[in-house]
C-alpha cells in the first residue's frame, strides 16, 4: 500500500471541494483559529510516518482528549468505571442534560461531555497532581515531552463554562461527582485545552491500533480493554453523528470542536486530521470527507 501516494491524492482531491462550516464559537479563543488550517498525518503500525498539509502545528485538541482521559481511567480501574458511566451511543448533543435526568445521572458513555466530566473525577480522585500526571501519561504514549496545555484555552473555556457547569453539578446531585465541582471542572478544561499536532495525535493514538501497547513499546492497556474502547469509539466517538461516521468511514475514532479527528484501523494504521471548520454536528467538515476518501482509496474499513 503506498500510503504516501494515497495521502497527496486524497489531500488534493479534498482542497477541491466546497467550502462548508465555520471555527466553532462555543470556546472566544478558539474562534481565533484559521479556519483554512488543514493537515493529516497517518502512521502504520510498523511505525512508518506520512504527514501532509499543517500536519506539524499544534491545535486544540479538545474533545479527542476523552479517548485518553477514558483510556487512562481504564487503565487502573479496569470495568468498575462502568458503574458510573454507560456504554450506549447518546444520540443527543455532547453536551445535552436532558438525558441525565432519565438516566439518573449515569451519562450515556465517556464522550458526551457529562460522561467525560464523570471520567475527570476518577482521574481527579486517583491521580496524585492529576493535570501534571495526564500529562505525562499524554507525553508517555505519544512520545512527544513538549505536549502541554494551552492555558489561554482552558481560561477561555472557565469564563464559558456555564453549561459543563450545570452538567457537573448536575452529576453532583446525583451523586456522580465525588470531588469539588470547580476542580473537576478545571481538569476537564485543561484536558480538553491540551495541544497536539495531527502527527502527535496519530502517535498518541498508536496503542488502539496495536493492542494496548504504545510505538515505544509500553503496554498501557490489555488487548481486551483496548477492543472495548474501540468499539465505544465506533459508535460513540462523533457525537450524534457516530452513525454517519461508521457508515462513511468506517473506522473508529474520535474527534473535537478544535477540528481533529483521530481514527484507526486495528493492526493496520492510526490517521489524524485537522481542518476547523465544522458541520452542524461539531465535526470536521474537511476531517471526515478525508476519512471516507482514505478508506474508500484504500479499501480499509473495518467493515
Ligand atoms: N471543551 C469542549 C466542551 O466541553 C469540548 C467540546 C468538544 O470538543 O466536543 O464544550
Amino acid at each position: 500500500m503506498n500510503y504516501n501516494t494515497i495521502l497527496q491524492e486524497v489531500f488534493q482531491e479534498v482542497k477541491t471541494l466546497p467550502t462548508i462550516g465555520n471555527v466553532s464559537t462555543s470556546i472566544p479563543e478558539l474562534t481565533k483559529v484559521d479556519p483554512d488550517k488543514f493537515g493529516i498525518h497517518l502512521i502504520t503500525i510498523g511505525g512508518e510516518d506520512f504527514g501532509i498539509g499543517d500536519s506539524n502545528e499544534k491545535f486544540s485538541i479538545q474533545s479527542v482528549s476523552k479517548a485518553l482521559t477514558v483510556a487512562l481511567a481504564f487503565s487502573f480501574l479496569d470495568e468498575k468505571i462502568w458503574e458510573r458511566v454507560g456504554v450506549e451511543p447518546s444520540g443527543s448533543a455532547f453536551n445535552s442534560l436532558v438525558q441525565l435526568e432519565y438516566e439518573k445521572g449515569i451519562p450515556r458513555n465517556p464522550f458526551i461531555n457529562a460522561g467525560a466530566l464523570v471520567i475527570a473525577d476518577m482521574l481527579v480522585t486517583h491521580l496524585k497532581n492529576p493535570k501534571e500526571d495526564l500529562l505525562d501519561f499524554i507525553r508517555m504514549i505519544s512520545g512527544s515531552p513538549t505536549i502541554d496545555f494551552n492555558l489561554k484555552v482552558a481560561q477561555s473555556e472557565k469564563e464559558t463554562r456555564f453549561r459543563n457547569a450545570a452538567l457537573a453539578n448536575f452529576l453532583k446531585s446525583f451523586g456522580n461527582i465525588e470531588n469539588d465541582v470547580e476542580t473537576v471542572l478545571d481538569f476537564y478544561f485543561h484536558q480538553c485545552s491540551i495541544e497536539m499536532t495531527c502527527k502527535e495525535l496519530a502517535h498518541s493514538f498508536f496503542f488502539f491500533a496495536n493492542e494496548g501497547i504504545t510505538k515505544s513499546g509500553k503496554q498501557v492497556l490489555t488487548k481486551s480493554q483496548v477492543k472495548r474502547l474501540n468499539a465505544l469509539m465506533q459508535t460513540c466517538g462523533f457525537y450524534d453523528e457516530s452513525g454517519e461516521f461508521t457508515y462513511k468511514v468506517g473506522l473508529p475514532g474520535k474527534s473535537g470542536i478544535g477540528g481533529g479527528i483521530a481514527a484507526l484501523y486495528p493492526k493496520k494504521f492510526v490517521v489524524a486530521t485537522w481542518s476547523p471548520r465544522l458541520n452542524e454536528k461539531g465535526n470536521s467538515e474537511l476531517g471526515m470527507n478525508t476519512l471516507e476518501l482514505l478508506t474508500t482509496k484504500t479499501g480499509m474499513s473495518i467493515f
